[in-house]
This record gives C-alpha cells, structure tokens and sequence, in this order.
C-alpha cells in the first residue's frame, strides 16, 4: 500500500480503480521523411480513422444533446474532406518531404489564419473547428488517445491538473473522485469538484505516478489521503467514516422545509451555485432557496463553438422553469485567466487575471454579450431570472451594461418576443477598486454579490491558479473582511440586498460574523447548503461576543 498525501478540495470517501489522463502534447515535432508516398498514405488512413471517429461522435452527441447540436460534428465531417485543405496537406508532405503531423498542424493554423479574419460570423466560428480537426487527425497519427476523457465504468481521475474545460467535459456520474499532481485549492477545477460534489485531492505531486494507472485506490477527501492497493484495515476504517458522515448528512436532510433563521430570529437566504444545468438535481435535492451564482461560461466551456441564442436560451429556460419561481442568478460570460476556450481565440497574456477576461470581453465584443442578454430576457418570461455581472470595476462600465440592455430590451420589443421588464440588475464585487466605490455602484443596481475567490486574490495581490501561494490566500484576512462590511453598508444605505458568493460563503467558521454585517445571503455548493443552514440555526446573535 502507497499513502500520498496532498490537499484536500471537497470531503467524502471514495474507492474505485484510478484512471490516469495524459494530456495530449501541443507540440508537434518536424522531421524529414525518406519515402514521401508512405507518409502521404500514413496521412490517408489517419483522415480515414478521424472520419471514423467522428461518426461515432456523430451517433453519441445524436443520442445525448439531440440533432441540431450533433450537427457540428457533421461540419467536421466535411472539413475533413475538403479538397482544399487535403490538398494543401499533400503538397506540403510531397513538396517539403516531412512528416503528415507537421502538415496537418500547418495546414490547420493556415486556414484557421484565414477563417478568423473573415467577416461573416459564421465563418469566423469555422476556425476553432479546423483546429479541432487539424489536432483529431494529429493525436491518430501520433497514437493519442481522444482528448476527452472517457472511460465506461466509474473512476478515480488521476491528472497532473485538469483544466477548468477538462474538468466541465466530465461524465460525473462515472467520476469517484479526482487527484491531481498540481492545482490551487481556489482555482475554478477545486470550485467544480465542490459543487459536483466529488471527493478530490489535489497538489499531490510527483508521487502520484502514472504506474498507478489501473490500480485500486482509496481517496479520504476530508484528510486530503490517497491510500493505492488500500489494505484491509483501511479500507474497514473508511468505511466505518464513511457510514458516520452519511449519518451526518442523514440527520441535515431533517433540516429540509425549515427555515434559515438563527435562535434570535434574524432570516438569511442561503442559494446555491451551480456550473449548469445538470447541477440543479442537487439544488433542489439539498433544498437551497433559489440559486446564487449560475456560471454561465461553463456553457462556453463544454463547447467546441459558441453556443447559439437558442442553445443558451434553452438552458436559462430549463433553469427557471426547474426552480418554479424561485431566484436564478445567472452570471454572464466570466471567461478569460484560467478558464480558457479555444474558439474564442484570446491572446496569450502576461498576466492573464488582470487581462482581458469577463466583462472586458463582453463590452469589446458586444455581439457575444448581446447574444447572450437575448437569451437571459428571452428566458426570464419562464420564472425569476436575475443576471449578474463580473469582475466590475468602474461606474462607468456599469452605466454601458445598461445602455447595452437598453438596446437588447429594444430589439426583443421590435420582434414581439415576452420578457420580463424589470429584471434584477446585480454586479458582482470582486475588485477592491468595485468595494471602494461601491456607494456610487449601489445606486445604479438591485443587489451586490460578493466574489470572495477574486476579491481575496486581487487584494492580497496573490494568484489565486498558484499552488505555491495556497498558505498565503487568505480570505479571512482583516482587509477583506472590512472590505465586505464596506460592500454591505454601502448596498444598504440604498436599500439593495448583499450576498456572498466566492467560496468564502460556505465558512461556517464566519457563518456569525456575515449575519453580523447584515449580508442577506449566502451562496454555496448545493452540498453545502443544509449544514449552512444547521449552522445559522445555531447561531444566537443577540448573545455579545
Ligand atoms: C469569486 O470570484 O468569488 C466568484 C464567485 O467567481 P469565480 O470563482 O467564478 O471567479
Ligand atoms: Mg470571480
């Protein structure tokens, strides 16, 4: 038996057999080759496998997410085949006399090159899919697997670190439990295993070897303990654990109906958060009273392309009519730093949490913010919508979020499409630069929800990606604290509500001092909402401290 120790990100006990995920390599190597139409015909049958693959693809996504998404699967289908593109392959492999990985790569980057400078839309969109299938026909030849993840009985996930985008793609009903090498408690992979509510063990680093692959392990997710081949007595103890916290959570499920309310009578609401639309299973399951932060760029995550209005449009609805009138707060696109997409070709960056990401995207490309508002007001006429922005920082662009609603309120108007009229504007407080002006903010929007995850990043000036920095992040330090009592004194002297929605949310250690500043609402993963609302139960404010 191997014991590995790294840091625990969500508790719980699982035990199953490890499935290590390589990651494809980017890099694609050049050499020469000696016979040129050997190479030509080692690229035939790579095309010839990747059309192959893609038929299966085609009948599983027909299966899961119906026609009209599966069609993109098609339009790679035809790519592949496009005379132009196998051309260009073959000239550069009978020209140049190299290998079929370097001319697929070229060729993939050329015409990626010329699709993305195009004007019409739809063929801008066609870049990311010439790369996707330029990197297919490359992983064949170079005997890869599938970049997904995919395995047919449930597994413990091993990964040197899973990216946000890995993490989403996910079959979560067949994943235990995943331990990496690498990752930061904070970082928006540990977020997800929270609110998948998957036992994970991360920072484990290089003892956690690929010669692991295939073996039994054991993950104690409270500890922070990988046990690989667990003897007999662990596994025994664990399981005793295991049954104690399902009796834990047994007598939580009793606190189902009852009120967020503390011994002396002070009400709360507690939501939950969740990355999409499977998550909402748990919600209503652990009884959250409406959901607090909905992620909206994990729609963009599990995506090749940009997900069209109706998709978008589709899962919002889904969403409001699933949660019968209770408040959704959907976040709008939070992409850029860690959570990377391929298609939205963003550059590469220095500093990429203080670059080009959430609402600096959405206002410099407006017609993906405006896409997406279609779809949020579209669906709001299905329950009790409110959207919420990120990563604010000035009045201003707060007062151009407005005008852009203005105009999409406007354009539905024109068409006759139902929505609702007075939607709850809310922007998140996760700058210190939105705290400090937040008297001014307050009085442009319905409500604040406060992102504890960027909010302790940005002010403690510490990368929130960096595992080497995990002992330094620290949110309850006394400058965020005074920065949410700032955020909620300003919110109420204008009469708007203040929640928490960074993880920070989910401390019972300061459950207290949040009823203390008045914070309306808490949001945190959906298996964390009972035992939240345990603990305001216990509360009793009127006792000084
Ligand atoms: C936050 O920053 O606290 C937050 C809730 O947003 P995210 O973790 O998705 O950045
Ligand atoms: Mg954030």
């Amino acid at each position: 038996m191997y014991v590995l120790k790294g840091k625990s990100v969500f508790g719980g006990i699982a035990v199953g057999k490890i499935l290590f995920y390589k990651k494809p390599k980017d890099k694609i190597k050049l050499y020469k080759v000696e016979d040129k139409t050997a190479e030509l015909e080692r690229f035939n049958l790579a095309k010839e496998i990747s059309f192959k693959q893609l038929e299966e693809l085609y009948e599983k996504a027909l299966a899961e997410v119906g026609e009209a998404n599966a069609m993109i699967i098609q339009v790679h289908q035809m790519m592949l085949e496009d005379l132009d593109y196998l051309e260009s392959i073959k000239n550069i492999i009978l020209t140049q006399g190299v290998n079929a990985e370097y001319a697929v790569g070229v060729t993939g980057d050329n015409f990626a090159q010329i699709f993305s400078t195009m004007d019409d839309e739809y063929m801008k969109e066609r870049a990311a899919d010439v790369l996707d299938i330029s990197n297919r026909i490359v992983r064949v030849l170079s005997k890869e697997e599938d970049n997904k993840i995919q395995f047919m009985e449930p597994v413990i996930i091993a990964a040197d670190d899973l990216a946000p985008s890995e993490t989403i793609q996910l079959d979560k009903n067949k994943v235990l439990s995943f331990i990496t090498m690498e990752g930061s408690t904070n970082s928006h992979t540990a977020i997800l295993a929270r609110t998948m509510n998957i036992p994970a063990v991360i920072g484990i680093g290089k003892d956690l070897a690929e010669e692991f692959d295939g073996k039994l392990a054991l993950v104690d997710g409270f500890t922070g303990t990988v046990y690989i081949e667990p003897e007999e007595a662990i596994l025994k103890e664990m399981e005793i654990k295991k049954q104690k916290e399902e009796e834990k959570k047994a007598l939580l499920q009793e606190l189902k109906g009852k009120e967020n309310v503390t011994k002396d009578g002070k009400k709360i609401n507690i939501y939950a958060n969740v990355g999409g639309t499977l998550d909402i299973g748990a919600v209503l399951l652990n009884d959250a009273g409406g959901i607090g932060l909905f992620r909206s760029e994990f729609l963009y995550l599990e995506k090749e392309s940009f997900p069209s209005e109706e998709e978008q449009f589709a899962s919002y609805k889904y969403v409001a009519e699933s949660m019968a009138g209770k408040k959704v707060i959907i976040r709008t696109l939070d992409i850029g730093a860690d959570k990377q997409v391929g298609y939205f070709n963003l550059p590469r960056e220095e500093n990429p949490a203080l670059g080009f990401r959430a609402i600096r995207i959405c206002l410099t490309d407006k017609e993906i913010f405006k896409t997406q508002l279609r779809a949020l007001y579209r669906a709001s006429a299905y329950g009790n919508l409110s959207i919420m922005f990120p990563m604010i920082t000035s009045l201003e662009e707060v007062l151009e979020i407005k005008e852009i609603i203005k105009e999409v309120k406007a354009e539905l108007k024109q068409t006759g499409i139902g929505f609702k009229e007075d939607l709850e504007i809310g922007i998140m407080i996760e700058t210190p630069a939105a705290v400090m002006i937040s008297d001014e903010l307050a009085q442009e929007v319905d409500f604040f929800s406060i992102g504890t995850n960027d909010l302790t990043q940005y002010t403690l000036a510490i990368d929130r990606q960096n595992p080497k920095l995990d002992k330094f992040y620290n949110p309850h330090h006394k400058a965020i604290l005074k920065m949410i009592q700032i955020a909620a004194d300003n919110a109420h002297k204008y009469g708007k509500w203040i929640g928490i929605c960074g993880e920070l949310a989910g401390d019972l250690s300061l459950t207290e001092t949040f009823l203390r500043m008045g914070i309306d609402e808490l949001s945190v993963s959906p298996a964390l909402v009972l035992g939240l609302r345990n603990k305001v139960r216990e509360t009793n404010l009127s006792k000084s401290i």
